[in-house]
């Protein structure tokens, strides 16, 4: 087992981020495929996330020695500013996301959060700070209610209700036999890519960060699933800053900026319109998806 490697204050970490209402198993399961290799600051302070702005100033990064992934990237996303982060396949957008959660620490350059250097705060006021909506979903042999609840542990019936209206998910729970109380999952009822993107918007909401990492499925969805999927993120992108991971462009065009990465730098920026009057790669990218049904980023 992996976990008997883990350094016992990396398991303290991983217990108290189950404890702290924060249990986003999807994010446990990311943190230990990961090896600990960030520490906190021995007198780290605690992040103050107080208007979620987000800046990647100059950031250089590689996994090995050998193949830079990321140089010289500089971007800001203001509070409540939605962005879009698009580009081939093994451009960097998930490793930007995972820079931004410091599960790796840049090799030069700064990440910060309203100000502050993300190496000088603890790691589980970052992560508080943060809500993630992975691309694939672990769902548990629990209720809808209690699967929604694992955002936040101490939250409310109410609050769970809300979170599940903010995600699109309110009319489908009426439609299920027990409501909220229908077991969903491996034994319980099997719920759509969609559905299950939705349950983890809704677990995020739920946990109120201030930043909010979504990752697109890449698999694709049936347009109705899409639908309901973009309309969660509209109104969660108004409520947060969002940093959405884009594998489709239809669902990005009301972002404020939109990030092309490539060659492990930003390559073109702008929002949807100034990008296509540039009539550049992210032109390109989209007359590609208006022809073809099939994803080429
Ligand atoms: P996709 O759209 O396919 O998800 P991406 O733009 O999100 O791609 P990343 O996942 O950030 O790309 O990967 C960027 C590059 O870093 C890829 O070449 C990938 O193989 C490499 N990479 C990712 N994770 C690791 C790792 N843990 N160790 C070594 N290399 C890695």
């Amino acid at each position: 087992m992996m976990q008997v490697f883990m350094p016992l204050g990396f398991l303290g970490f991983v217990y108290r981020e189950m404890k702290g209402s924060m249990a986003n198993i999807e994010k446990m399961f990311g943190l230990l495929a990961v090896a600990p290799t960030v520490q906190d600051k021995p007198k780290a302070s605690q992040l103050n996330a107080h208007d979620g702005s987000v800046t990647f100033n100059n950031v250089s990064f590689r996994y090995q020695a050998q193949r830079p992934i990321l140089t010289g990237l500089s971007f800001t996303a203001k509070p409540m500013q939605k962005v879009a982060l698009v580009g081939a396949s093994g451009a960097g957008k998930s490793t930007i996301s995972k820079l931004l959660l410091r599960f790796y620490d840049v090799d030069s350059g700064s990440v910060e959060i309203d100000g502050q250097d993300i190496r000088d705060v603890s790691q589980y006021s970052l992560r508080k700070a943060i809500g993630v909506v992975p691309q694939d979903t672990v769902l548990f042999n629990n209720t809808i209610l209690e699967n929604v609840r694992y955002g936040r542990l101490d939250a409310t019936d109410a609050e769970v209700m809300a979170a599940l209206k903010i995600a699109h998910l309110e009319e489908f729970v009426k439609t299920l036999p027990d409501g909220l109380a229908t077991k969903v999952g491996e034994r319980g009822l099997k719920l759509s890519g969609g559905e299950k993107q939705r349950v983890a918007i809704a677990r995020a909401v739920l946990k109120r960060p201030k930043i909010m990492v979504f990752d697109e499925a890449t698999s694709s969805l049936d347009s109705r699933s899409e639908q309901s999927i973009l309309a969660a993120l509209a109104d969660v992108s108004q409520r947060q800053t969002t940093l959405v991971i884009a594998h489709r462009l239809s669902t990005i065009v009301d972002a404020d900026q939109i990030l092309v990465i490539g060659e492990g730098q930003i390559i073109e920026q702008g929002d949807h319109h100034s990008l296509l009057e540039r009539d550049g790669a992210y032109t390109k990218l989209w007359r590609f998806q208006q022809n073809h049904s099939v994803d080429p980023i």
